[in-house]
């Protein structure tokens, strides 16, 4: 099995290219590829959050105690809270997913369970689709599939190691098929997995309907704003 090592440098790697090539087309700005390139490379390490207490899970979740709340720091101050309450927020958040998740995570969680599969992947690129309220939907796109990349990069590293070159050409050890795959042993566990992909489907769409709409608003104030120039176009002299 590839360790903690090898799947992060896979993912960063695999992130540094999808950052690299987004930044040469030129329609995501390039701080939005590096966030992209550090999503991706972060995200290759959560699949293994299954495989009890030690340094995958402890930095994972640590990481996304303290970025989540950053990520959703726009959200909430959509809703005109004070700061007071941001900050009393992003505290809660962040003991939330410190010791809620840790909590779930231990007691709940098995090894090469739902966590290694394709719906997963999902899952993880609806959170960060639903946690990152970028103004340009095409952004927002970026970040949820730079996760999902990582993701499933893990994954299909976990299948590559489960194959051994042999004498008599490539043998399958019995690991082969638990990680990318659709369905787990436990039904518990697939009836969550897919609630969990229902739901967060359902408004990740909601937020992309309304996210396009605001964009195909702006567009056209800015194209309104652009035919009609303000009168007097002449430049303005400013007094001293
Ligand atoms: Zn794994």
């Amino acid at each position: 099995m590839p360790g903690f090592r090898e799947h992060i440098t896979g993912s960063t790697i695999v992130g540094v290219g999808y950052g690299a090539a987004a930044w040469y087309v030129g329609e995501i700005p390039p701080l939005t590829c590096l966030l992209g390139t550090g999503l991706c490379s972060v995200a290759g390490m959560l699949p293994d959050l299954d495989s009890g207490p030690g340094i995958p899970m402890r930095e994972s979740v640590a990481f996304a105690a303290a970025v989540i709340p950053v990520m959703l720091l726009p959200r909430l101050e959509q809703f005109g809270l004070p700061t007071e309450a941001l900050i009393i927020a992003c505290g809660a958040i962040y003991l939330l997913i410190r010791f809620g998740v840790t909590y779930l995570l231990k007691n709940f969680s098995v090894h090469r369970g739902m966590f290694h599969s394709v719906p997963s992947a999902a899952i993880a690129g609806l959170t960060a689709f639903l946690a990152f309220a970028a103004e340009d939907p095409l952004h927002r796109y970026f970040v949820a599939s730079a996760v999902v990349l990582g993701f499933l990069t893990h994954l299909i590293l976990d299948e590559i190691w489960s194959v051994k070159l042999g004498m008599f050409g490539p043998k399958v050890k019995k690991s082969f098929g638990t990680a990318v795959k659709f369905l787990g042993n436990e039904a518990w566990a697939n009836i969550v997995t897919y609630l969990l992909v229902i739901v967060l489907g359902a408004l990740a769409a909601n937020d992309a309907a309304i996210t396009e709409k605001l964009a195909v608003v702006r567009q056209q104030v800015e194209q309104a704003a652009r035919q009609y120039p303000s009168y007097p176009v002449t430049t303005p002299v400013y007094r001293r």
